[in-house]
């Protein structure tokens, strides 16, 4: 199984070092693990200039060493992305973008630089809300910068009981038009399974979302579960494999050197 979603130390929000996360995957039956370390973009975010890429560099090559032959270990990152810090990720992108594996564009910001956690639905409609997130993942797509989008609905895991829930057959038609950009752009998405542990109680995205990507013809999905601990590294991931394959994908992305190659799901399983 492909954990391609894990953070260190090197995140603000992570306290684990990278030899900890290496530890819990191989225990929790993962074969290849992308360390995705947060690159901020936001000033107001408490992570920003927090990610030093040579620092990162330096920890990933030396658990690489420490783990070779037990584990495939990947320069992974999660590069927050807008319309407004564009300029910015184009800057990083530009002088990084080579040295990484696997590099996942992941929207959290909404308007005006507010993150998107519950108070920013408070003065906002959910169609206020969504439909200007999935403008941002669109532009991301169209970017070419990105191997795969993170967490594709994030907002409905920060959706207030105030609200009416997330449905995303309610935003299809938004959706559709970014899928044919992920197709042409030779990008997906991954099933971020931290939802099925927190709020949503559902991964991100879940199985609709999957099942429309997959009858539009696409089969770029990557797996990670997004842990912040070593406990949840791996949480979720057979089961993933089990929905991914009723929604009719039938591969898993694996990346090197930002280039993809699908491997079957058969084969995923035979190798635990
Ligand atoms: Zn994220
Ligand atoms: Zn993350």
């Amino acid at each position: 199984m492909f954990d391609y979603h894990v953070h260190s130390q090197n995140s603000v929000d992570c306290n684990f070092p990278i030899q900890r996360q290496c530890e819990a995957a191989i225990a929790a039956g993962v074969t290849e693990l992308a360390i995705t370390d947060h690159m901020e973009q936001e000033k107001a975010d408490p992570g920003w200039g927090y990610y030093r890429p040579d620092v990162y560099f330096r920890e990933l090559d030396e658990a690489r060493e420490e783990f070779a032959g037990r584990l495939t270990l990947l320069r992974g990152v999660e590069v927050d992305f807008n319309y407004r810090t564009a300029p910015l990720v184009e800057k990083f992108i530009e002088e990084y973008g080579a040295e990484y594996d696997f590099i996942i564009g992941s929207v959290h910001y909404g308007d005006g630089g507010e993150i998107i956690f519950p108070e920013y639905f408070a003065s906002r409609s959910l169609d206020e809300v969504i439909v200007p997130y999935l403008d941002n993942v669109k532009m991301a797509v169209e970017t070419g910068w990105f191997s795969t989008i993170g967490h594709i609905d994030l907002p409905k895991r920060y959706t207030p009981k105030t609200h009416r829930t997330y449905d995303p057959l309610a935003y299809r038609e938004h959706l559709q038009p970014i899928f044919a950009s992920m197709i042409a752009n030779n990008i997906g998405f991954e099933i971020n399974t931290s939802g099925l542990r927190q709020t949503p109680k559902t991964s991100m995205p879940g199985p609709a979302v999957v099942r429309w990507y997959s009858e539009a013809g696409g089969k770029m999905i990557t797996t990670g579960t997004d842990s912040h601990a070593p406990q949840t590294i791996g949480a979720g991931l057979a089961r993933t494999l089990d929905m991914l394959q009723l929604c009719g994908i039938d591969t898993v992305a694996s990346f090197r050197k930002r280039q993809a190659t699908l491997v079957p799901i058969e084969t995923l399983r035979a190798a635990n």
